[in-house]
């Protein structure tokens, strides 16, 4: 068994079909019995008795040395304008932690967190308001994509890692999610369809590069140079900007895979059109493309997000400099959709 004792008890829908055989073995049942219950995981049972394939005395005993995790819905948000539904998932400790599912043409996408909190302190993020209080783990991570699908009834087309929490620093459990997901027994999302969002852990670039996963990587980058991107984000004292563009360069080259560059515009701090060009500058010859995110903003921080000027102008400047870039819709903007945003003012309220 991978997990560890003291990580408390086995989550079953942490386990892939071989981890869930070897418990069977260690319990004395037929090792048919795993794909039974990965099966029964997958389709997102809330409680054991409901896998009534199972002896009940099997379900007994697992009830008694696992855990099945399975969220409630705290709070559901819905978007007028747009249909963008944001969830907020409690968990059974006690935590909670967000999810968004977003309307495309090319369809479904759901944004999920990966961590209770986040250590980063990055400047303009509402997450990290608070620090880390855990991790997730694979089957929490999983949780988020079954019961955001079941609830709305759709069909979750495509994944992105970009709610709280930093994924590269829950690293085993996020990729180990990531051989749940696109287990052909199980839910089934191919990793193609799958993008990671990192403020910029070098190390954990590079490892993931080696894991002969096809998934995007996007680096929240947000500013041109060392200076600023170090008052912004602390974690470019640890890993400067000139570490994490030759980390991407080499995951573009390990993987063939573009690169995505993610810039929150913020007035009057990275917005200018000479930041633009220094940008543009970083990005010289690598396989790459900017979003430009307009940002969101967060009760009792400062900063507010650049105006649609200053953003297409910012668009041109990359543009001449041969650097392709997209200005985000802003999705759900009147539901607090900015990541850690609803987490915060539920917990805002249970203390008032
Ligand atoms: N820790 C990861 C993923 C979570 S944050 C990361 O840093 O990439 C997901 C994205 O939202 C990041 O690009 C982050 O910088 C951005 N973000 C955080 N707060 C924001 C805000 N208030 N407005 C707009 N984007 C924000």
């Amino acid at each position: 068994m991978t997990q560890c004792p003291c990580d408390g008890p086995v989550e079953l829908r942490s386990l892939l079909p071989e981890q869930l055989a070897e418990l069977m073995l260690q319990m004395g049942e037929p090792a048919y019995r795993a794909k039974q219950i990965f099966s029964w995981c997958a389709k997102g049972v809330t409680s054991i008795d409901d896998m009534n394939n199972l002896p009940k005395d099997l379900r007994e005993r697992l009830k008694q040395n696992c855990l099945l995790t399975a969220p409630v819905i705290l709070r559901r948000q819905q978007s007028k304008k747009d249909g963008t539904i944001k969830y907020l998932f409690g968990l059974h400790d006690g935590n909670a932690v967000e999810s968004v599912l977003m309307h495309y043409e090319h369809g479904t996408s759901l944004c999920i967190s990966s961590q209770v909190g986040c250590r980063m302190g990055c400047s303009f993020c509402a997450s990290t308001i608070g620090g880390l209080v855990r991790n997730l783990s694979a089957g929490e991570l999983l949780d988020q994509v079954i019961f955001a699908s079941r609830d709305s009834g759709k069909r979750i087309d495509s994944l992105v890692l970009m709610g709280i929490g930093e994924p590269l620093d829950n690293y085993d459990n996020v990729v180990h999610f990531f051989r749940l997901l696109n287990h052909e027994q199980g839910v089934r999302l191919g990793l193609r369809h799958v993008s990671i969002s990192t403020c910029g852990l070098v190390p954990g670039i590079d490892r993931l590069s080696k894991e002969g996963l096809p998934v995007t990587l996007s680096i929240s980058l947000h500013a041109p140079n060392n200076a600023l991107r170090s008052a912004m984000m602390p974690v470019n004292y640890r890993y400067p900007i000139e570490q994490l563009m030759a980390a991407a360069r080499r995951y573009a080259a390990a993987t063939g895979r573009k690169i995505y560059i993610e810039y929150t515009m913020i007035s009057g701090k990275n917005d200018s059109p000479a930041q633009a060009k220094e940008l543009a500058g970083l990005l010289q010859g690598m396989l790459c493309h900017v979003n430009l995110i307009p940002l969101n903003p967060v009760a009792g921080k400062q900063d507010v997000s650049s105006q649609r000027a200053a953003i297409e102008r910012f668009s041109g400047v990359l543009k001449r400099c041969g650097v392709t870039s997209t200005v985000r819709r802003r999705l759900g903007d009147d539901i607090d959709a900015a990541c850690g945003q609803l987490r915060r003012s539920n917990m805002e309220e249970q203390r008032s």
